[in-house]
């Protein structure tokens, strides 16, 4: 027998720091709210060690400030539900989301947080030595790679930053950028730079991972502005070349940009009344915890505001 259709006023996709604030606001509104996440609560926070840029903390843990997130999100009567959203089929006041669990619900607004995954290099041996040198998740993996020799790829804010993290593992890590400039933040740079065991390897592309079928041994790169491709020996790859948006299963709705980031205005509203969109998710300029967050509260009143209308 098919599975009852669950009903919410509002369902929050995606349980990253935007989505558990706009299930707080809309929660604490009096709706019937469901948060939707496929794996730990958190987002990128769980994947993240120190965070000194939301305010209010000096410094905090990132899965401690998750953990802190989710608690307080859950405390008007939220609903969690697990599962990816595979299918969304718009009707206003009662739009449809099925999820690779084999669930289907109804909900007046759709709130999508679903974020972003890493950007993945494409080149070969990547994908073959994942987990096995290869990772894109130095607070994950870091501590495997005690006294090795690193190679960070990548020139903005995670390169540069989670680089320099992982300087407590590593022997030394060199930092390989395609440009001869920094994408990332001063004050990361800097702290980059002033650290001994950080070097940059500048002009530079990464051609192939190498291993010796067990795990990764080095690299062949290329110097963009020579041409000269060399190897370069190393234990471990972390890859940091940019993010890609979890938009997959809104791809056949017309709301995203041609990179697949999803449009809103500055209600979070998207060109579909009644679904709506915050976070990393969206295409915006500053992928922070705090605009995140601020996009949550928007994102959770105005779904609150529309559903408002539908009773008019
Ligand atoms: P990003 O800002 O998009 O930077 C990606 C970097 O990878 C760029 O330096 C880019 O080079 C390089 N790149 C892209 N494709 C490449 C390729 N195929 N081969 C080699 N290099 C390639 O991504 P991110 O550093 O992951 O940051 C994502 C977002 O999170 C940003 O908005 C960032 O500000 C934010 N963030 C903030 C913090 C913080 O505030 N502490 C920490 C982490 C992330 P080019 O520079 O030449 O384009």
């Amino acid at each position: 027998m098919a599975e009852e259709i669950q009903k919410f006023d509002v369902v929050v996709v995606g349980a990253g720091p935007a989505g558990m604030t706009a299930a707080l606001y809309a929660s604490r509104a009096n709706l019937s709210v469901a948060l939707l996440e496929r794996g730990i609560p958190g987002g990128e926070l769980v994947n993240t060690a120190d965070v000194e840029n939301y305010p209010g903390f000096k410094n905090v843990q990132g899965p401690d400030l998750a953990n802190e997130m989710y608690e307080g999100a859950m405390q008007f009567g939220v609903v969690h539900e697990f599962g990816t959203v595979t299918t969304v089929t718009p009707n206003e006041g009662a739009h449809l989301l099925e999820t690779d669990m084999g669930k289907t619900y109804q909900a007046k607004a759709i709130i999508i947080a679903t974020g972003s995954v890493h950007r993945k290099l494409g080149v070969p041996g990547e994908d073959k030595y994942s987990g096995r040198g290869v990772s894109y998740c130095a607070v994950c993996d870091g501590a495997f790679f005690r006294d090795k020799d690193l190679r960070v790829i990548g020139g903005g804010d995670s390169a540069v930053e989670e680089g320099t993290y992982l300087t407590q593992f590593g022997k030394n890590v060199n930092i390989v950028h395609r440009r001869d400039e920094l994408r990332a933040q001063k004050i990361l740079q800097d702290r980059a730079m002033s650290n001994d065991k950080v070097d940059f390897t500048w002009d530079t592309v990464v051609k192939e991972i190498k291993g010796d079928d067990m795990k990764v041994t080095g690299l062949a790169v290329e110097n963009v502005k020579t041409g000269e491709i060399t190897d370069v020996d190393t234990d471990g790859v972390f890859i940091y070349v940019g993010l890609i948006p979890n938009t997959e299963a809104f791809a056949d709705l017309n709301i995203t940009d041609e990179e697949g980031w999803v449009i809103t205005d500055e209600d979070m509203q998207t060109n579909i009344p009644g679904i709506f969109a915050i976070g990393d998710v969206r295409q915006k300029k500053l992928r922070q915890i705090s605009t995140a967050v601020g996009d949550g509260a928007i994102g959770g009143q105005e779904a609150f505001n529309y559903i408002e209308t539908l009773n008019d």
